[in-house]
């Protein structure tokens, strides 16, 4: 049996010692000894007896009692109070009987057994191959013991064994500490465990046990949480076996307890992190379309459950991007995904799709207003500046809002319903929501096709320029134009910016449209002022993306192309939106001031439907503002609707700006426009875009430029 081999650390541990006086005696015991097989080592006195058996190591020591000096029975003792030589066995030959009191001493100072002399060579061999046996057998028990123990300590685990007839259970002291417990702090009964364990978990752990005992598996194993001294729950697993009587019956349990609190809590991560945005913590993707599944489901079986989806997606949250950098883009995304939770119901979920992408799910709704004032409360909430890293950002959405009511079978059929909503919404302006109705499907079907032919439309021959008059509402006349962009569809007709602006903003095929524009329109002008020197100077207002103002060569080509066309920058104006003054980084200002310098003037169109605060605008080096049309339109709409434009005029004023009205279509609001001392006027009253040669028929006839408003307004 592999267990009885002991271990070979010495020659001498498989070896015998014999220590005798008595030269005789010796060698007939050497003799007899090495005939049955054994390897001698011989000492003729205690004293040397001892040397060798601290060297050696042997299995057995068989020793004569009368000796002078150290003799049999001291040697006895001296080898038990050896720590290594203990548990060696200790064979006594003596001629003294058993039972007299040297030999009871003998084996009170610790001998093993005790050989009548004389005696015969086969009960020497009888007790001396007892004693190696049992000594290998020790040497084997402690190997082994000496290697679990080991073992448990190494693998970290707790260890505890059951006896199931007492209920007794020994828990090692690992166990215990696993849990926060010193040695002696917990008992040995099996409640010690049960108590500790976590009240969701008790009884199915009871129940594993049980199944195990009653045969039902092969062997026990739980993970469970166990009650830490802290307070605190640990994940442990527990696994056991039993031991059978021969009948069949557990009689005895043991196992082994692991802590597996780090893994769980890797897994629970893991979890989360599958359902959840790593950037704002709300939900994805995922666990969006699988609550909204279950909210599909319900509203299947239940007439009198509605629901409703919001897709919410950022007002130029590219712009932000681009200019104030992605960090401070990831806070803002975090304030949004912050300040929609806020506002919500326990039952309903925010989830962030990508990008600049919300989606909101409410459930069980009474009827479609709670929806609509829903989105109306976050615009409101989103329309408030967020302070991020020392920036002021502001920030509007556009929602789109789909119900239930319409009857879906699917979850991303609602969803994209919502999200054709939302592009309506955008399309008619920043910071709007629009409810889903069906009619709009088939629009965004045509708008996919467009957005497939713009970016497909690699040449500039399908685009055309129509030149819109700017007028002096001091002096009557035109001061100048602005150049419109037209996309000339092979299929459509003609497609206004307003449909693929947005587009060309989001494929990057604005600068190259922009700067082809700029490059035309300039061409055009310098050409009218050799064709019509009369008319000098008129001016052209030409359009520039926000997007423009993220690449470093802005300055060199506008120069390139007042240089390549002979147009005098003076004669140039250049429209940005508030979007570039939200971008607010020291290179926008930069560029602002380095444009001026060449002597081109600045104006910012649309003004006051952005959000950028009114108090930023004198660090700008801005010429000019463009009240947006919106305002223009309430004047005279029933009542005095002027305020806006009139604060817009003072403001501009006070700043030292010009100021330009944008959709000008009534008398009304020519008057009143004149007498708050607006500069210029633009819009349908005057004159819509015109096409080149409609601008030339109309220069032409006006050589002069006498009579131009006459012309126009006939
Ligand atoms: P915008 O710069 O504010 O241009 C004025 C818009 O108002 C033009 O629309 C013009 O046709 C329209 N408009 C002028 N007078 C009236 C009026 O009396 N009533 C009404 N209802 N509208 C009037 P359009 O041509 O559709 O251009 C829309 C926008 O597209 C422009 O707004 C501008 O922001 C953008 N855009 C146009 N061309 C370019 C371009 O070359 N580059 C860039 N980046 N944007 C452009
Ligand atoms: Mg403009
Ligand atoms: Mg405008």
């Amino acid at each position: 049996m592999q267990m009885m081999k002991p271990s070979m650390k010495h020659e001498g541990e498989s070896a015998v010692l014999v220590v005798d006086d008595t030269p005789d005696r010796l060698d007939l015991m050497i003799m007899q000894l090495r005939k049955a097989g054994y390897h001698v080592l011989a000492a003729h006195d205690g004293r040397e007896a001892l040397e060798l058996a601290q060297r050696e190591h042997p299995l057995v020591v068989i020793s004569d009692v009368m000796m002078p000096n150290i003799d049999g029975i001291e040697l006895c003792r001296r080898l038990r109070a050896d720590s290594e030589l203990q548990t060696t066995p200790v064979l006594l030959v003596s001629a003294m009987r058993v039972g007299d009191a040297s030999a009871i001493e003998g084996l009170e100072a610790g001998a093993d057994d005790y050989l009548e002399a004389p005696y015969d060579g086969m009960r020497l061999i009888a007790k001396v191959t007892r004693l190696t046996e049992r000594a290998r057998f020790d040497a084997a028990i402690r190997e082994s013991e000496e290697r679990y123990a080991l073992a448990a300590r190494g693998a970290n685990d707790g260890l505890w064994d059951w006896d199931l007839r007492t209920n007794e259970i020994y828990f090692s002291t690992r166990w215990k500490s696993m849990l926060g417990y010193e040695d002696g702090e917990i008992g040995a009964c099996a409640e010690e465990w049960l108590k500790r364990v976590h009240t969701d978990d008790e009884e199915a752990l009871k129940a594993e046990i049980q199944s195990h005992i009653d045969g039902g598996s092969a062997h026990f194993e739980m993970e469970h949480r166990m009650l830490h001294r802290d307070g605190s729950y640990r994940w442990m697993l527990s696994r056991g076996m039993v031991v059978r009587n021969s009948e069949g019956r557990a009689y005895r349990m043991a196992g082994s307890q692991t802590d597996i609190t780090e893994r769980k809590r890797a897994e629970e991560r893991l979890l989360h992190d599958a359902f959840h945005d790593a950037l704002t913590g709300l939900p994805n993707r995922a666990l969006f379309m699988d609550r909204l599944s279950h909210a599909v489901e319900r509203a299947k079986r239940h007439d009198d459950y509605s629901f409703a989806v919001i897709f919410l997606d950022l007002d130029r949250f590219k712009v932000v991007n681009d200019s104030l950098g992605h960090s401070i883009g990831d806070e803002l995304l975090i304030e949004v995904g912050r300040r929609l939770e806020a506002g919500m119901r326990a039952g309903d979920t925010v989830a962030r799709m990508g990008g600049d992408e919300f989606t909101i799910l409410l459930e069980d709704i009474k009827d479609s207003d709670v929806a609509v004032r829903m989105a109306e409360r976050i615009q409101q909430k989103l329309v408030l500046p967020a302070s991020l890293s020392g920036h002021e950002v502001f920030t509007t959405a556009s929602l789109g809002i789909a119900l239930s009511t319409i009857g879906y079978q699917r979850p991303e059929d609602i969803l994209r319903d919502s999200n054709i909503a939302m592009h309506r919404a955008k399309i008619s302006g920043e910071s709007r929501q629009q409810v889903f109705d069906t009619t709009m499907h088939s629009h965004a079907v045509a708008l996919l096709k467009l957005e497939t032919d713009l970016r497909k439309t690699v040449t500039e021959q399908e685009y055309r320029i129509c030149y819109q008059p700017i007028v002096s509402l001091k002096t009557d006349r035109i001061a100048g134009f602005e150049a419109l962009v037209r996309w000339q569809h092979p299929e459509r007709g003609l497609v206004f910016p307003d449909e693929f602006i947005p587009v060309a903003e989001e494929t990057g095929l604005i600068i190259h449209l922009d700067r082809w524009v700029l490059r035309e329109a300039a061409a055009q002008m310098r050409k009218l002022h050799e064709r019509y020197p009369a008319r000098m100077p008129l001016t052209v207002s030409v359009n520039l993306s926000a997007k423009q103002f993220s690449r470093h060569d802005l300055i060199r080509q506008v120069e390139q192309i007042l240089c390549d066309t002979g147009l005098d920058a003076s004669n140039l104006k250049l429209e940005i939106t508030e979007n570039v003054l939200l971008i607010n980084t020291d290179s926008v200002n930069r560029m602002l001031t380095q444009l001026k310098a060449l002597g081109v003037e600045l104006h910012l169109d649309d003004f006051g439907t952005g959000y950028s605060s009114l108090s930023y605008l004198h660090r700008f080096p801005i010429d000019a503002l463009k009240i947006d049309r919106a305002f223009i339109s309430r004047i005279g709409a029933g009542g005095d609707n002027s305020e806006i434009a009139r604060a817009i005029v003072m403001l501009a004023h006070s700043l030292g700006m010009d100021v330009i009205a944008e959709g000008v279509e009534t008398e009304e609001q020519l008057l009143t426009l004149k007498a708050l001392g607006c500069e210029y006027g633009q819009g349908n009253l005057f004159s819509p875009p015109l096409d080149v040669s409609d601008l030339e028929m109309m220069l032409g006839a006006d050589a002069n430029g006498e009579n131009n408003l006459l012309i126009l307004r006939s």
